[in-house]
């Protein structure tokens, strides 16, 4: 399906979340390879190079079979590759990621599960080791490489003729999720905040995102992500209290306490990274024990 002059986008399926992601191809570039679980077939679109938005399973997950199938060169922001590699790639990285989870507040019993997800689910993520390395201000077959963290802490957004495809950067339906996770960037909301006021400036007319339609007005997109962040950073200001509580624990009061272990995953690294975003603003103090990390209000 051609969604502007000359870039077609292809939508492949995914079995959870939003159900489906899109890659766009714009001339001989590939912008992302969907989870790879299926069996698309690459060979005959014509493909020189493939260029990865951020490491997220559904965007990175299929870019050895795509490399293998058109013989494109990858490439990839250098932090994005590094965390690519850390998360997909090393043996014991679901025990640090369950130990650190632990260590804000998270029950054995959720990050015991955790941990056995998390060794079932890399043997799948083929993402393309070695690729050209990309950074703000490079250009990609006329392309303006522009590092957009946040989402991923080495999220990339490519930008011609005021079209930015965004990965995960923007999206039209929902709310791209910004998740504190270990090894990583220390304030992943504030950048994610600077992200957007980036594009507002930036104000390409056409945002292609990784999940659902193209955005058409980027500017005042980015202006509601801003204030619904604002509104959550507000509720989560609004949990802490006197007592030193954990992060595990301020996400019961942000989330609900029903979830099954993958969510609340995504409710306690999202919870963190807004007590972390109070905590740069002075906002909430954070409290480190033998025990672990707690929060309370300033
Ligand atoms: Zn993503």
């Amino acid at each position: 399906m051609e969604v502007a002059p000359g870039i077609r986008r292809i939508t492949l399926p995914l079995p959870t979340g939003p159900r489906h992601v899109h890659c766009y191809l714009a001339d001989g570039t590939l912008f992302d390879t969907g989870l790879g679980l299926g069996d698309t077939d690459w060979s005959a679109l014509g493909i020189e190079r493939i260029a990865i938005t951020h490491m997220h399973p559904d965007h990175v997950g299929g870019a050895a079979a795509a490399a293998a199938a058109t013989g494109a060169t990858v490439h990839q922001g250098a932090l994005d590759y590094a965390q690519c590699e850390r998360v997909w790639g090393s043996a014991d990285w679901p025990e640090r990621m369950a130990a650190w989870f632990r260590w804000n507040g998270v029950p054995a019993r959720v990050s015991d599960e955790l941990i056995v997800q998390g060794h079932a689910f890399a043997p799948f993520i083929s993402y393309a080791p070695g690729p050209e390395c990309l950074a703000e201000g490079d250009e990609l077959d006329g392309w303006h490489v522009v590092e957009l963290p946040g989402h991923a802490d080495g999220h990339l957004g490519f930008l011609r003729d005021g079209v930015l495809v965004g990965g995960d950067h923007l999206l039209a339906e929902i709310s791209p999720a910004v998740g504190l996770y270990p090894e990583s960037r220390p304030d992943p909301l504030g950048d994610y905040l600077a992200s957007l006021e980036r594009t507002i400036e930036l104000a390409p007319r056409l945002v292609l995102p990784g999940h659902g339609d193209p955005i058409h007005d980027a500017a005042t997109r980015a202006r509601e992500l801003i204030e619904h962040h604002e509104h959550r950073l507000d509720a989560t200001a609004a949990a802490l209290s006197a007592a030193p509580q954990t992060g595990f624990e301020i996400s019961l009061a942000l989330f609900g306490e029903e979830l099954a272990p993958t969510e609340r995953r995504f409710a306690v690294a999202e919870t963190l990274s807004h007590l972390e975003r109070l905590v740069a603003a002075g906002r909430a103090e954070r409290h480190e024990d033998g025990r672990g990390l707690a929060y309370t209000d300033f």
